[in-house]
């Protein structure tokens, strides 16, 4: 079974300013499209070729798991945005944030800071477990919190390629600027 770039509901220019249409190219044409094609390579032959995505992720290792895990969390995080999006969490989300952060704006911060720290190339989740208690987590390169059995609600991408055409070196306003562009409903019905 092959896997597909899955479609953007949203056209490539619609999240401007935040996120500019040539690094959506990049970013989802090409780095995107990329992980796609050298996961369906990779897993032919390999015991991984009728796995699901979320299977590759608990149990392949090396350039399948990194390829896998690549594929889901782009996925992930584009259909986190919508145009003009922004606001804050609805419903039990929004609840579970307030008691776990004490506000939506200490959340914010807590998360951008743990973004704009995270050394290197990586993602900065925000992820439940099973008792629905809320945590931020800084993950290196591919990784991906499905391994170890939590929920992603929430994801940063800051590798530089998803800023890097637009902010350059300024990953703390490309951070700044990603709840601009948030789909609260879709993520709210996450958790
Ligand atoms: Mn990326």
């Amino acid at each position: 079974m092959a896997f597909e770039l899955p479609r953007l509901n949203y056209a490539l220019d619609a999240l401007e300013p935040v996120i500019d249409r040539r690094t959506m190219e990049f970013h989802y044409g090409k780095h995107h499209q990329v992980y796609v094609n050298k996961l369906n390579e990779l897993i032919k032959g390999s015991p991984f070729v009728n796995s699901s995505l979320e299977e590759i992720i608990k149990e392949a290792e090396g350039g399948i798991y990194n390829n896998g895990a690549q594929v889901w969390n782009h996925t992930f995080y584009f259909q986190s945005f919508k145009p003009k999006g922004g606001g804050k969490p609805e419903g039990e989300l929004a609840s579970v944030i307030n008691n776990t952060f004490k506000s939506f704006d200490k959340f914010k911060e807590q998360f951008s800071n743990a973004a704009i720290t995270l050394f290197g190339s990586g993602w900065t989740w925000l992820v439940k477990n099973d008792s629905g208690d809320l945590q931020i987590l800084q993950e290196s390169n591919a990784g991906n919190p499905l391994r170890n059995g939590l929920i992603p609600i929430l994801t940063c991408d800051v590798w530089e390629h998803a800023y890097y055409l637009n902010y350059q070196n300024r990953r703390p306003d490309y951070v700044k600027s990603f709840w601009d562009i948030l789909d609260w409903e879709t993520i709210s019905r996450r958790y």
